[in-house]
């Protein structure tokens, strides 16, 4: 072996072990129960994790990096959000091709990954969104193919946003084209034309506070898009992933739809993000609240609760972050909410965020790690990944469950920063949160040891996926 992780407690969907690891080049090779009668495995590194949780590296289905909103574009590059990804236990990451218009979704595929292939420290996958323009467009839906081919076998629809947002007839055309291939629409349900009239309405009554936000995007206008797409899903036999699910009633939706679920209809896969945990919309009423400006946006402490149970006994399958940063400079100063970029950072602390608060809301540990590495994996094709398993890919992450961290995000000033994220705030900042991770490797490789990032921009790969 090249290299064996000693003594630490693995933690997979199925059990709670401990067992060394065996890595030999990029995948594990052995995984030997301490206390087995088989040999402990040898190696030319030995690391001990003693006291340590081993899991495998976090899987991040729902990232903006550098992505273009209007007139900015989100702080962290793809450099600096993979860094933080990794210093936060997280080895893959998926972000999203958004094509203009008239370009090929190929093209854009290629000039998305032109800008990330040398600059990622972990390995990444593309989602291929499918906007207006091109669901209109006859040589978009025969491009699918190809773009499968490509390893974008996820695509991502949008219910809201002018210029994204697929009518009826151009949502039937594009997922009947993306069941047809077997790629899985990933979608975002809110109901477009609700808010923009309640948006418009809010700000003719002067109604200008970021807490309109919330109020203009009301719960049972995302509740009333999530039906729609899991009625539009069933039309055309196709499974259907619904992202940053951020309320109760939307997840009500969703389960009620996975109780009909069988043989011939398949049953709606569903996401949450730390943001609709642990954050409710009174903060948007308290100073700073512009900084908190995300779609959907932040509910109430009822739903915190809900999505929880429905993290922690299977309502929903996958805690994603939609990490999009903007920093306090971009958020302030609007004069009124509706201009204020969208999008909160998260990508670093997500696993402890989740491993911390997780267990005050019943979370298991195996359940912990079936949300945030396994299951994503699993549903977005990631074959060799999101499993501790010999032939599996060696992104492994020795996990430090007795440390205790307060979030700080970088300010280059007083305290030094437990966040790497390339943005100047943190909602979850001055949260202490207990474990962290302490050692990542990335297909065999250490990049970060005893919690320094140690890796190297351009190590990660660009990972084609396969279909679900
Ligand atoms: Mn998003």
């Amino acid at each position: 072996m090249d290299t064996v992780i000693r003594n630490g407690t693995l933690i997979t969907p199925a059990g709670v072990f401990s067992a060394d690891v065996g890595i030999a080049g990029e995948r594990i090779a052995a995984i030997v129960t301490v206390g087995a009668r088989s040999p402990r495995p040898h190696g030319t590194v030995e690391l001990d994790a003693t006291g340590c949780y081993v899991i495998p590296g976090g899987i991040d289905p729902h990232v903006h990096l550098q992505m273009p909103v209007g007139d900015y574009t989100s702080s962290d590059d793809f450099t600096s959000g993979t860094i933080a990804a990794a210093l936060g236990g997280t080895t893959t990451v998926i972000d999203f091709v958004e094509p203009e218009p008239g370009e090929p979704l190929l093209e854009a595929l290629a000039k998305r990954r032109a800008k990330a292939d040398d600059r990622v420290a972990v390995d990444y996958g593309l989602h291929m969104t499918i906007p207006a323009w091109h669901a209109d467009h006859p040589e978009t839906l025969h491009a699918l193919p190809e773009v499968m081919a490509a390893g974008a076998s996820s695509f991502k629809l949008y219910l809201a946003y002018a210029g994204l947002r697929l009518d009826d007839a151009q949502l039937y055309r594009a997922m009947k084209a993306i069941a047809d291939v077997g790629g899985l629409p990933i979608m975002h349900c809110e109901n477009g034309p609700v808010c923009e009239i309640l948006r418009a309405q809010a700000v003719a009554r002067g109604n200008i506070t970021p807490i309109y936000h919330a109020l203009t995007r009301p719960p049972r206008q995302e509740a009333e898009a999530v039906s729609h797409a899991i009625d539009f899903a069933a039309l055309v036999r196709s499974p259907l992933y619904v992202v940053h699910v951020s309320c109760e009633e939307s997840m009500l939706r969703i389960r009620a739809a996975r109780a009909r679920a069988g043989a011939r209809l398949p049953r709606p896969y569903g996401e949450t993000c730390p943001q609709y945990l642990l954050l409710d919309k009174t903060a948007l009423d308290a100073p700073g609240g512009e900084r908190l400006i995300c779609a959907p946006p932040l509910r109430t402490e009822k739903d915190n609760k809900a999505l929880w149970d429905g993290l922690a006994f299977e309502d929903l399958d996958v805690l994603a972050t939609d990490h999009c940063p903007f920093t306090v400079a971009e958020k302030i100063g609007h004069a009124n909410f509706t201009t204020i970029p969208g999008g909160l950072p998260s990508i670093e602390a997500r696993l402890s965020l989740a491993h911390h608060f997780g267990r005050q809301h019943g979370m298991t540990l195996n359940r912990w790690v079936e949300v945030c590495c396994a299951n994503p994996a699993r549903i977005f094709g990631l074959r060799r990944k999101g499993q501790i398993a010999p032939g599996f890919d060696a992104d492994l992450v020795i996990f430090d469950p007795k440390r205790w961290v307060t979030i700080q995000a970088g300010r280059g000033g007083v305290s030094p920063p437990t966040l790497h994220e390339q943005v100047d705030w943190s909602p979850y900042e001055g949260l202490r949160v207990q474990g962290w991770p302490r050692d990542v490797f990335s297909r065999g490789r250490v990049i970060v040891r005893d919690g320094e990032f140690v890796g190297q921009v351009g190590w990660g790969h660009f990972i084609r996926r396969e279909r679900g």
